[in-house]
């Protein structure tokens, strides 16, 4: 299958070409050129999150060189399992995606474009990715590539801006990954990134890719765990499962709005958002209008310019029809650690930050009295974030092993300054 630019002005690609690229030339975002259908009998007989990923993927790399490498890339990117589980109230539910080795639904992404790309012939110079990171983008994208032979990965984080766990996470992997620590904020990071990544003269001396949330290879996996949750709640009560999705650049609330397209039985779909409006205002009827982003404590949503914002108004070109299509809600600081104390007290259930998101918009849903059956989509492990949320529960957040495993390893990051010049030169004399 063809991959198409948003922008319509670039030449249609295959999926591992889109995948390599990042974005289109054009500036846009690669989409699948047509959405094949598929109904619950497609996924007769399959149950494991690798089997479903790959009948559900098999259409999207029809003719791609990669075509016959998928099952043992989703073998690998899908080992996995998501935990689907009941949450306080009959028809609640919690999809647990934060079992990976970051602890974060973003291993899933970050695990299928590397399995991808390292599928993909070998080339001459290794492949340096570079990865500007509030947090747990960069260590899902380290632990995907680390010792991978023919890549490494240059991570860009705020020095001081990330909690010290994700900091030590992100130190933590040596090897072919090194960590930078830049005198700055995440724009100066992102910044940095970006004119790297376009600056083609280093790009013909050292080849660069990115791996943030726009890319292809991070979109199409993260289909996979909606399918299989959604298939699961089919098969037992024959019901369409709705999802409210902790989101900051749209990525992950995306691909269960393609899973919904291709005919899977997800039913309605809503946008937890923190205390960056941007997309609740939107689906109030107000202007998509893009700002600088606001802190809070589901940092990894802190986002004012939904990146994947694109491909939603690529889907729905009738702003009405979008409108319809999806809601969004914003939850305010105060809001998401009432919610973290409440859930714990009335279920035991200690959630992360960016959850608690999802999990107070489904309170004000039945508030509201919305009927049906939903999921809140648990993003990460609360572990990760003792700071805010061990003082909510009045007690410690066991760590999950793999996560352990990581914060026992020692953990450095270079300091560098938020300087350009610097940064071309770290990159010609690695
Ligand atoms: C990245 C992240 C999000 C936001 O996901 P998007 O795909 O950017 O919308 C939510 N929760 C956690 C824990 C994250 O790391």
């Amino acid at each position: 299958m063809k991959m198409i630019s948003t922008r319509g002005m670039a030449p249609a690609v295959g999926a591992s070409e889109a995948m390599a690229a990042g974005l289109a030339p054009d500036g846009g975002l690669y989409m699948p050129a047509t959405l094949p259908r598929l109904a619950p009998d497609d996924f007769a007989g399959l149950a494991r999150l690798p089997q479903i990923a790959e009948r559900l993927l098999r259409p999207f790399f029809a003719g791609d060189p990669l075509e016959t490498r998928l099952p043992a890339i989703c073998r690998e990117a899908f080992a996995v399992e998501p935990a689907l589980r009941p949450l306080g109230a009959p028809g609640d539910y919690l999809l647990e995606l934060f079992h990976g080795p970051t602890a974060a639904f973003k291993d899933y992404g970050a695990g299928f474009l590397a399995a991808c790309l390292a599928a993909l012939p070998a080339r001459e110079r290794p492949l340096t990715i570079v990865v500007a990171t509030s947090g747990d983008t960069g260590a899902a994208v380290a632990a995907a590539f680390h010792e991978r032979p023919g890549f490494r990965v240059l991570i860009l984080y705020p020095d001081g801006r990330v909690s010290p766990r994700q900091a030590h996470q992100l130190g933590c992997f040596g090897g072919n990954v090194r960590a930078l620590r830049v005198a700055g904020n995440f724009d100066d990071c992102q910044r940095l990134a970006k004119s790297m990544l376009s600056d083609t003269a280093l790009r013909a001396e050292a080849p660069l890719s990115s791996a943030n949330s726009i890319s292809l290879g991070r979109l199409l996996p993260q289909m996979a765990y909606y399918a299989q949750a959604s298939l699961a709640h089919w098969r037992a009560n024959r019901r369409p499962l709705g999802f409210v999705v902790p989101t900051g650049n749209l990525g992950n609330a995306l691909a269960c709005v393609l899973v919904r397209h291709l005919g899977l039985p997800v039913g309605g779909i809503v946008l937890a958002g923190n205390a960056n409006q941007v997309l609740a205002e939107f689906f109030a009827g107000g202007e998509f209008r893009p700002r600088p982003s606001i802190p809070t404590l589901a940092n990894a949503m802190d986002v004012g310019a939904p990146n994947n914002f694109e491909r939603l108004d690529w889907l729905y070109p009738d702003e009405t029809e979008l409108r319809r299509a999806l809601r969004a809600e914003s939850v305010d600081d105060l809001a998401i650690a009432a919610t973290i104390r409440a859930v714990r007290s009335g279920t035991g259930e200690i959630l992360c930050p960016h959850t608690a998101t999802a999990a107070q918009v489904l309170q004000r849903l039945r508030a509201r009295g919305e009927p049906g059956d939903w999921c809140v989509v648990a993003t990460a492990h609360p572990a990760k974030f003792p700071d805010v949320v061990e003082p909510l529960v009045g007690a410690p957040v066991p760590l999950p092993p793999a996560l352990a495993q990581m914060l026992a390893r020692p953990s450095e990051a270079e300091p560098a300054a938020p300087d350009e010049e610097a940064m071309r030169a770290l990159i010609r004399a690695w």
